[in-house]
C-alpha cells in the first residue's frame, strides 16, 4: 500500500476547527485501507508568529517541503493586526506559496443542485455547473518589474506596474489545464487580450503551439478576457477549464465563485511543477479565510476545507475514485438537508461543524457500502 505525507498546517481562527473535521476524512480514508495518509500537524499564520516571532519557521518549511502534500486552514486575526509587515500571519502563505513554487492555482467553482438557489443567478444557470479555472499564480503583473511609484513633483506621481510573461511560464501553466481536461470534459478556454496586450498575443501564441504539440485530443477556444468575464455570467455551464494569467484568473475565479453560494463551499489547490516521477509539489486550502467573527462558536463550514482535502485525494494521492466518494457524500448531505449556518435555508436542518463533518463521515459510511 502506497504511503503518503500529509502535513496540516490548520493556523488561526476557524482553521482548526474545520482542519478538526478533515482529520476526520483522512482517518476514514485510512480505514478504509486503499492508501496510507500519514499526517503531521504544524503552525502557520498568527499562532506561528506568537510561538516563534515569525508567521512560519524554517522547521515547518523543510516539513512542506518533504510532504506529498500540505493543507492549510487559514491565516490571520485582528489579533495580529499590529505585527510587523515581514512578520504577518499573510507572510506565512506566501512563503509556502514562493519556496513551493506553486505556479498554478486550481479553483473549481462547483454548483451542488441542493445549493443551487444560493447563487446570484437562476438555477438553470447554474444547476450542476462545474468549471475549473487555472490561474498562473508566481508571474504577470503582480511580480513583474519595474512596479514602482515615481514622484513627479508638482503634486504629480507615475506609478508603474508590468505584466510580463516568458514562453516557459506560459506552457507549464496550459500543460496543467490540458492535462486537467483530459480528466474532465476535454475543453480548454485560454483567456487573454492579445487586442491590446503584448503578453496576450504570446501567451495565445503559446498555448496554440502547445495544443497542436502535445494535445490536439482536447478542444481548444481562445476567449477574450473581457468576454470571459461576461460569459460567466451569461451562460457558465459552456465552460470546463479556464486557463489564464495571474490578473484575470484573480477575477475570473473570484467571479465564477459566486456563481455557486457561500465562502464556505470554496475549495482550491496550487500546484508545482511535476518532478521525474511525476509527483508535483501542492497546498491545497479553502479560499475563504479565518473568519473571525466566528471562530471558536463551531459553526464554521468545514465543506470548503474537506473539499479541498478531496482535492489532494486527487491530484496528490493518485486516490481518483475515493475523492469522488467525499465529493458525492458533500452532495449527499446537502440534499438530506443538512446545512452551517452560511448556507442555512428554510426547511432545512441548521448544525455546526463537528456535526457536518459526522454526517459526511456518516454519509461515506452508507456510501461505500
Ligand atoms: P473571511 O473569509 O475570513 O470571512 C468573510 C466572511 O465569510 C465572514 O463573515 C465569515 O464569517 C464568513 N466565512 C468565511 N469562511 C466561512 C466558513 N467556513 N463558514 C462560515 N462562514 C464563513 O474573510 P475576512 O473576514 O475578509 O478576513 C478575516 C481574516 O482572514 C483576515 O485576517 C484576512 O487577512 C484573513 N484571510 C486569510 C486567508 C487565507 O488564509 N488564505 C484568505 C482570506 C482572508
Amino acid at each position: 500500500m502506497t504511503v503518503y505525507k500529509l502535513l496540516l498546517l490548520p493556523g488561526d481562527g476557524i482553521g482548526p476547527e474545520v482542519m478538526a473535521e478533515v482529520e476526520r476524512v483522512v482517518a476514514w480514508v485510512n480505514a478504509r485501507g486503499e492508501a496510507r495518509i500519514e499526517t503531521e500537524t504544524d503552525l502557520v499564520g498568527g499562532c506561528a508568529y506568537d510561538a516563534h516571532g515569525e508567521a512560519i519557521s524554517d522547521e515547518t518549511m523543510g516539513r512542506a517541503l518533504a510532504a506529498d502534500a500540505v493543507m492549510l486552514g487559514a491565516v490571520g486575526g485582528p489579533k495580529w493586526d499590529g505585527v510587523a509587515y515581514e512578520q504577518r500571519p499573510e507572510a506565512g502563505l506566501l512563503r509556502l506559496r514562493k519556496d513551493l513554487e506553486l505556479f498554478a492555482n486550481l479553483r473549481p467553482a462547483i454548483c451542488y443542485p441542493a445549493l443551487a438557489d444560493a447563487s446570484s443567478l437562476k438555477r438553470d444557470r447554474v444547476d450542476g455547473l462545474d468549471i475549473m479555472i487555472v490561474r498562473e499564480l508566481t508571474g504577470g503583473v503582480y511580480f513583474g518589474e519595474p512596479k514602482e511609484i515615481k514622484d513627479l513633483g508638482g503634486g504629480q506621481k507615475r506609478a508603474v506596474d508590468t505584466q510580463v510573461y516568458q514562453t516557459y511560464e506560459i506552457e507549464r501553466i496550459a500543460a496543467v489545464a490540458f492535462e486537467l481536461a483530459r480528466l474532465r470534459r476535454n475543453q480548454v478556454h485560454s483567456s487573454e487580450k492579445r487586442n491590446v496586450m503584448k503578453t496576450g498575443v504570446l501567451w495565445n501564441e503559446v498555448v496554440t503551439r502547445l495544443h497542436k504539440e502535445r494535445y490536439s485530443d482536447v478542444t481548444l477556444h481562445h476567449i477574450l478576457a473581457d468576454n470571459c468575464a461576461m460569459q460567466l455570467v451569461r451562460w457558465p455551464k459552456q465552460f470546463d477549464v479556464i486557463v489564464t494569467d495571474n490578473l484575470f484568473g484573480d477575477m475570473l475565479s473570484d467571479e465564477a465563485s459566486m456563481l455557486t453560494g457561500s465562502l464556505g463551499m470554496l475549495p482550491s489547490a496550487s500546484l508545482g511543477a511535476a518532478d521525474a516521477s511525476g509527483r508535483r509539489r501542492a497546498l491545497y486550502e479553502p479560499v475563504h479565510g479565518s473568519a473571525p467573527d466566528i471562530a471558536g462558536k463551531g459553526v464554521a463550514n468545514p465543506i470548503a476545507t474537506i473539499a479541498s482535502f478531496a482535492m489532494a485525494l486527487r491530484y496528490s494521492f493518485d486516490q481518483g475514485e475515493t475523492a469522488d466518494l467525499v465529493e458525492r457524500a458533500i452532495a449527499f448531505v446537502l440534499d438530506e438537508g443538512y446545512r452551517t449556518a452560511d448556507i442555512a435555508q428554510d426547511g432545512c436542518r441548521t448544525i455546526g461543524t463537528t456535526e457536518m463533518g459526522k454526517a459526511i463521515i456518516s454519509a461515506l459510511d452508507r456510501m461505500a457500502k
